[in-house]
């Protein structure tokens, strides 16, 4: 340990550790704009200058901490220094707060109320830039709002390694732009840097003038794009902002995705895959159950589905790589000792995704195959003839491989052709929709919570395998 003063308050901080790293953890506040904890030290944006005994004013997130030094983070010098720095830091920057997808957790924003708060003093014209660049098909670039930081250049440098961004120009000419031959469009964490910018500079094309962050609330979840498992903030409209007008689906819509800090699973980082969940879970929902494509009452399809059990000689069970570790084991409790069970691949990687890298991205595009294969094996499908009955939990079979005359049970929640072919089709509800746990590749347990009601004739699969097993009452 190394003992340091910072504002009169004595502190034990690591061997090695900046200034800036004591002062975080221990509660100190320093404001920042380009450090961030997983990139190197750029020390350009001069926030976090502090005033150390002895040596003057200098900047906390390149200084080393030493035995016995004394630091103020609030001495009139230091906020002298801070006030100049954001007048400087927004010279040229447009006063665009109320068009701005940052507006309400724009660093400079809030930074500019707390230690300066005062208008320009330059009485020049401000330098125009690019407005709206092109940085790729997912983000815009505005060089007016830019202000240098460069935290997402090393994100490309130092993280994604794509390399793809830069800067261009010199003084108050300065922009960033692509490298040009490592297009943007081809780094699949690409959109991170939006989260990384400290001001709306990077915006998501996703995103953009859709809504404002204070009417929106973000619920944890977990990504179940692969077997990562990276935890997720799903951003929905709050209650008491639901819209009545308009487009009420919005509502019930996903309205973006963040990453949700994790060391242990995904740091502060998370694939575009991740952030395009709702391509992925808001697909036209199936909310019927029906008999061989004929709707039917949930009661009947579950009354015709025991009979299918009850009568079945070789009953088959293909179960979802999707269930939650909550419905695995439901499975497991109610029908594991009545099915002869296999772990099915629910979802495999697109054209044109990436497989696995050294990052994140993992080949299984499954979030929960780890829990299923721990409870039902890893073995390869069989479906012998013989076979009289198959239970399809999810996506991802295909039902060509079906034995001859052998009766399917079939859970599903989106509306595909195969619903309709399946003896008895039950929808179930996705995991947006309810409380659980993910275990990704690892062995790490991550919680999900619901964002949405689900959709009226939906059921938990969790309640169906109890009532397959037993003649109790499911309400969807
Ligand atoms: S675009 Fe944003 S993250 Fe990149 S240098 Fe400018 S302010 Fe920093
Ligand atoms: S790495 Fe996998 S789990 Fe993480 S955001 Fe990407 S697809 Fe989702």
């Amino acid at each position: 340990m190394t003992e340091i003063v910072i504002n009169d308050r004595t502190i034990d901080a690591q061997p090695g550790q900046t200034v800036l790293e004591a002062a975080l953890a221990n509660g100190i506040f320093v404001p920042t704009f380009c450090w961030h904890p997983k990139l190197s030290v750029a020390g350009n944006c001069r926030m976090c200058l502090v005033e150390v005994e002895g040596r003057g004013l200098d900047i906390a997130c390149n200084m080393p901490v030493t035995k016995g030094m004394r630091v103020l983070t609030d001495s009139p010098e230091v906020k002298a220094h801070r006030k100049a720095m954001l007048q400087f830091i927004t010279l040229n920057h447009p006063v665009d707060c109320g068009i701005c997808d940052k507006a309400g957790e724009c660093r400079l924003q809030d930074y500019h109320y707390a230690y300066n708060g005062e208008p320009s003093l330059s009485v020049e014209p401000k330098v125009r830039s690019t407005k709206y660049y092109n940085l790729s098909s997912r983000i815009l670039l505005d060089n007016e709002r830019c202000i240098l930081c460069l935290r997402c250049t090393r994100f490309t440098h130092e993280v994604s390694k794509s390399m793809a961004l830069g800067i261009e120009h010199r003084g108050d000419t300065s922009v960033i732009r692509p490298v040009a031959d490592r297009p943007l469009g081809e780094d699949p964490y690409s959109d991170n840097i939006i989260d990384l910018c400290p001001v709306g500079a990077l915006q998501s094309r996703q995103f953009l003038h859709k809504t404002r962050v204070w009417y929106l609330k973000p619920t944890p979840s977990v990504c179940p794009g692969c077997a990562r498992g990276c935890t997720i903030q799903v951003w929905h409209r709050k209650a008491e902002w639901r819209v009545k007008a308009l487009d009420p689906a919005q509502n019930n819509a996903i309205a973006r995705v963040t990453p949700l800090e994790n060391p242990a699973v995904n740091g502060p980082w998370i694939c575009n895959k991740g952030r395009d969940l709702a391509r992925l879970l808001e697909r036209q929902r199936a909310t019927e159950p029906m008999l061989r494509g004929a709707p039917t009452s949930l009661e009947g399809a579950l009354e015709r589905a025991r009979e299918l059990i009850g009568a079945a000689r070789h009953p088959v069970a293909l179960v979802s790589s999707w269930g939650s570790n909550e419905e695995l084991e439901a499975f497991r409790r109610h029908l594991g000792a009545v099915f002869t069970s296999f772990v099915k691949c629910d979802a495999v990687a697109e054209p044109g995704e990436r497989i696995e890298d050294q990052l994140l991205i993992r080949a299984d595009k499954n979030p929960n195959t780890a829990a299923a294969e721990a409870l039902f094996g890893r073995a390869e499908a069989q479906l012998p003839e013989g076979t009289d009955l198959v239970l399809v939990w999810g996506e991802g079979f295909d039902f060509a491989r079906l034995p001859r005359g052998a009766r399917v049970l079939f859970l599903n929640a989106y509306l595909q052709p195969e619903n309709g072919h399946a003896d008895v089709f039950l929808p179930i509800t996705i995991h947006t929709e309810r409380a659980g746990h993910f275990t990704n590749f690892q062995g790490v347990v991550s919680a999900f919570q619901p964002c949405f009601e689900p959709p009226r004739g939906a059921a938990h699969a969790e309640a169906l395998f109890a009532a397959l097993a037993a003649p109790a009452r499911v309400h969807a």
